[in-house]
Order: structure tokens, then C-alpha cells, then sequence
């Protein structure tokens, strides 16, 4: 059986697996990087029998629009993540056209992968011209998957994971496996206590309303904007939500079965007030304590607004939720304290806190999950300290640190 990365083997982001076995060429995941410029994988083979989606987040989803080009790929994933994927897709176009980098699909290209969707619900199994691969939940995100293709050998591609549970969705399910290929985001690093990081953003949020100001939260629109609402369901303060989270809450309305509780979270989403046109930002700004919006690394999207309004009182307080990439405005900000919007470089006032809502497992929780599956071969992706995590997965497996763009059998 033969693997090969088309991107995002010792990088995380434009992530792309081919799987070759008796025959079959499937695809996992096909994403892109929305970097400036924004990077893609390596083409995909054009013998593709059927290509699977992990979840919606554009590092894996970004670039599946051009696999309807193909002669006979299949697209799978579950019914969700097709929704989220094919909103986050149609904005990174809009983004592109907008930044005047070369548009990689057309809107054509979207509504034909619609016509090649095989949907898998829940926990279910494709079966198809003698493939056969089970769908089991990733946590990470609604709708994430993890996937166990049954072949020559069992292969488990993980997609992102979360090895505990959030507010917002269970933990990935554990599965046994003869080769497990996992991301490694986190390696080399942990999380701090959840609950512990949630008192602190508390506190900072009523020291920030008792002196008079307001907080401004950027959150990535699919998963942490919703895990940050959660968080915030109780506090009693005047919550507002903008931007392209509103429409990603309409679809996990409509997918309850993906929520790990379903009625908290239309609760809490109950106890928001969304900002349904530019026109009402004025008032958000007026009435809200809280502000969540996107983008999350802060490079685009109604955030800017709010920090164009907001950045010259002291009083305000800025509290990214997310990672910053390399490059990013939220980058810049944690690094040197500035801003870049529409070309000015502005030096904000607020204050300035960064709290850990990742839904990535942390490097222990990676060492643990990997034990677990029994497998035999440990393929590392998604990583750029991956080195980190072979040492210990190396007492009780071969682990193998592919580059992009490499062959090789297991
Ligand atoms: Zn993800």
C-alpha cells in the first residue's frame, strides 16, 4: 500500500493524503493555506475512485471544488461538513477575487462536486466499488470525521482532533488501527486547563466592563466562535455576534446530532444578538460587552470595523481565541503590539490577551491517542515540530515524518 502527501505533511495548512491499494486511488482531505499569497497543495491524480472530506476548515477543504474536474472522483463526507465546506470555500473565492490573487476554481466548479456528494451521516460506513471506509467522530469540530479505510491494512486518517471535549462537540472517538496517520499540530506543546483559561477570560471581561470599556473577541467563524458564545452563556453580559459565524450557526442548528448538547447551544445562541446588517454595527457598539466576530487572525471581516472603532480607548479590550499565523495581523499584533488596516499601521491602545480555546489535542493527549489505536505504523502530519512527537511514539511504534510530495509503502 502506497501514501502520498500533496501537501501538509511537515507543514500545517494545504493538507492532501493519496492512499494507492489493490487498484484504488483515494483521496484524503485537499486544502488550502490562506496565507498572502495563499499556497495550495500538489495536483491531485486524475484516477481518483473517491475523495474524503475530514471536516470544513479550509487547510482541508480549501481546494476539494477542483477535484469535480476529474473524470469519476466521488466526494465524501458527512452531510455537515459538505455545508460548512461549501460556505467557507465560496468565501475564500470571494477573498481571492478581492485580493487579486488568481481565483483556483469557479463558482461552476462548486455546484458540480455538489453533483458527485455521497453524504456518510454519523458514525456511518461508504461502501463503494469495494472500497469501504467508516466514519468516526474527530471531535475538533461539528461534522469532523476521522477515517478508517479497510484495505490491504487498516489505515486511520485522523483529520484535526480534540481528544477531550469542548463545550461544543465530544471527544474523537478512539479506533484501532495497523497504520494511523495523525495530525500533529500540537506536539512539543499542551494546553492549559480549560476551565482555568475560561475564570481568566472572565475576570479580564468584568475588569474590562468595570472600568468602562468593552472587549472585542475575533473568533474563527466554524467551531470556536460558537465555543466562545458557550463560554459566555451564563455571564449575563450583552453578548453581540457578526460576521460569517451567524450563517455557520444556521447550519449546526439544522445538525444537532453533531453538538454534544444540542439545546445548550441554541440556548446560548438564543442569548445573542446577531448583527444581520453592516448598519447595525453602530449599535453593537453602543449596547454589546462583548463583541464576537470574525476573522479570527484578524486580516479581514467585520473585525476590522470594530477595531477601527475601538482601538484608541485604553478601557477596550482585545482577546484573540485562536492561532496566529505566521504573517497574520493577529501575529503582528501579539509581536509587536500594531495593526495593519487598509494599509495604515495603527498601535492599539487596549488591552491585549490571548486565551487557549484550541480544539486540537495537546501533545500528551496525542502520545495517549496514538497508544491507544494499537497501530503498528504511526504516519505524522499537519506538523511543523513533528520531530517532538516521534521521539516518544517511537517506544511502542515505526513512526515515519514524510515530506510533501514523497512516496512510500507501508
Ligand atoms: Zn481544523
Amino acid at each position: 500500500m502506497e501514501l502520498q502527501f500533496l501537501g501538509g505533511a511537515s507543514e500545517v495548512g494545504s493538507l492532501g493524503l493519496v492512499v494507492r491499494d489493490q487498484g484504488r486511488t483515494l483521496l484524503f482531505d485537499y486544502g488550502m493555506t490562506p496565507t498572502d499569497p495563499p499556497e495550495y497543495p500538489r495536483p491531485a491524480p486524475v484516477n481518483i475512485d473517491a475523495a474524503f472530506l475530514s471536516h470544513a476548515h479550509l487547510d482541508h477543504s480549501g481546494m476539494t471544488p477542483l477535484l469535480s474536474r476529474l473524470p469519476h472522483a466521488r466526494f465524501v463526507c458527512t452531510p455537515v461538513t459538505a455545508e460548512v465546506g461549501e460556505l467557507l470555500t465560496r468565501d475564500s473565492l470571494k477573498v481571492a477575487k478581492a485580493e487579486g490573487y488568481m481565483e483556483p476554481y469557479t463558482p461552476d466548479d462548486m455546484k458540480a462536486l455538489r453533483s458527485r456528494l455521497d453524504a456518510v451521516p454519523r458514525k456511518g460506513t461508504y461502501r463503494r466499488r469495494g472500497i469501504e471506509v467508516e466514519f468516526h467522530s474527530a471531535g475538533h469540530i461539528p461534522g469532523a470525521s476521522q477515517f478508517l479505510y479497510r484495505g490491504e491494512k487498516d489505515v486511520l486518517f485522523t483529520g484535526d482532533l480534540s481528544a477531550s471535549e469542548s463545550r461544543l462537540v465530544g471527544a474523537a472517538e478512539r479506533v484501532e488501527t495497523d497504520v494511523l496517520v495523525m495530525e500533529s499540530t500540537y506536539a512539543g506543546r499542551e494546553h492549559p486547563d480549560r476551565r482555568e483559561t475560561e475564570k481568566r477570560f472572565e475576570e479580564r471581561i468584568e475588569a474590562t466592563l468595570a472600568r468602562g470599556g468593552k472587549v472585542i473577541v475575533p473568533a474563527f467563524a466554524v467551531g470556536r466562535a460558537q465555543e466562545v458564545v458557550l463560554a459566555l452563556a451564563h455571564s449575563g453580559h450583552e453578548i453581540w455576534l457578526d460576521g460569517m459565524a451567524r450563517k455557520v450557526n444556521a447550519l449546526f442548528r439544522r445538525a444537532p446530532e453533531y453538538l454534544r448538547d444540542a439545546r445548550r447551544l441554541y440556548q446560548a445562541l438564543d442569548g445573542v444578538t446577531e448583527v444581520q446588517h453592516p448598519a447595525d454595527r453602530k449599535q453593537a457598539l453602543r449596547n454589546a460587552d462583548v463583541i464576537v466576530t470574525t476573522g479570527g487572525m484578524l486580516d479581514g471581516g467585520p473585525v476590522l470595523y470594530y477595531l477601527a472603532e475601538m482601538y484608541r480607548d485604553a478601557r477596550n479590550s482585545i482577546f484573540l481565541t485562536g492561532y496566529q499565523v505566521d504573517g497574520s495581523n493577529g501575529r503582528q499584533l501579539m509581536d509587536k503590539g500594531t495593526l495593519t488596516i487598509d494599509g495604515v499601521t495603527i498601535r492599539p491602545e487596549c488591552e491585549l490577551n490571548a486565551f487557549d480555546f484550541s480544539s486540537h489535542a495537546g501533545h500528551t493527549e496525542l502520545v495517549e491517542y496514538a497508544r491507544a489505536s494499537r497501530a503498528k505504523t504511526i504516519v505524522l502530519m499537519h506538523g511543523d515540530r513533528r520531530e517532538q512527537l516521534a521521539a516518544p511514539l517511537r517506544e511502542f511504534a515505526e513512526v515515519r515524518l514524510p515530506e510533501t510530495g514523497e512516496r512510500f509503502t507501508v
